[in-house]
């Protein structure tokens, strides 16, 4: 009952004219993956090229941040209405390289998440645990704490507008792939979190992403994970053949 969601981070990477390249091969190979929605994040300055270059190909356009303000004097911000404005769909936030990078705490993710909901996007809401935690035995406390830090006041008909993506650091851009009974463990505590703040019907809902290190060779068994709906995806997402292979085999993992 939950689309899988295929979504590429491209973080900083990609000039105008690669952008545009890439989001062209994407939109003209997006029909082959029916049974999954396909979603890219650019840099925020190419999201209008990438936008124009989409054209009326199924894929969605996010941003990969943007501020809690909704206007004012925050230089180098850009808002939700911008965002909503330029026509982006979606938002990833807390990201684990704002986190770790740019200091971002749970405090600034909620009230992004807040800013972003109430301009109608949906936030991809990133919560996941160091290397250390996991040595320590502390992922599950660690994955708590963030989403209540980061859900807090978001009500149960906000929550159905919210995508959830687990990404352990220690498996962001280091080729190091949770296992999927690794990744299996985490999200279907976050279901259950889900359930225990809202309800089970809610619950099933909410689609939880998987991210770290997804390639077309890992991503079958990941996403044949039952509380698995989807990846976000950095490196690979920059190659069209990787994107739409992990694409295609979230796809036969589906159809199974
Ligand atoms: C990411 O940027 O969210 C990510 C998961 O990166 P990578 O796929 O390169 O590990």
């Amino acid at each position: 009952m939950r689309t899988p969601l295929i979504a590429g981070n491209w973080k900083m990477n990609t000039e105008s004219s690669s952008a545009v390249a890439l989001a062209r091969d994407i939109a003209q190979r997006a029909a082959e993956a029916t049974d999954v929605e396909l979603l890219v994040c650019p840099p925020s300055i190419y999201l209008t090229l990438v936008r124009d270059a989409l054209g009326k190909a199924a894929v969605g356009l996010g941003a990969q941040n943007m501020s809690c303000q909704p206007k004012g004097a925050f230089t180098g911000e850009i808002s939700a209405a911008m965002l909503t404005d330029i026509g982006a769909q979606y938002v990833i936030l807390g990201h684990s390289e704002r986190r770790h990078v740019f200091g971002e705490t749970d405090e600034n993710v909620n009230g992004k998440t807040h800013a972003a909901l109430a301009a109608g996007l949906t936030p991809i809401v990133c919560v996941g645990e160091l290397l250390e935690d996991r040595e320590t035995g502390r992922t599950a406390e660690v994955i708590r704490s963030q989403f209540d830090g980061s859900l807090a006041g978001v009500t149960a008909e906000q929550i159905e507008s919210v995508v959830l993506a687990y990404e352990p650091v220690w498996a962001i851009g280091t080729g190091k792939v949770a296992t999927p009974e690794q990744a299996e463990e985490v999200h279907a505590d976050l279901r259950k979190q889900l359930t225990e703040r809202y309800n089970g019907e809610l619950a099933e809902k909410i689609r939880i992403l998987y991210g770290g290190s997804v390639k077309p060779d890992n991503a079958a068994e990941l996403l044949g994970q039952a509380n698995v709906d989807g990846a976000l995806i950095g490196g690979a997402s920059l190659k069209v053949e990787d994107f739409m292979g992990i694409a295609l085999a979230g796809e036969a993992v589906g159809q199974a």
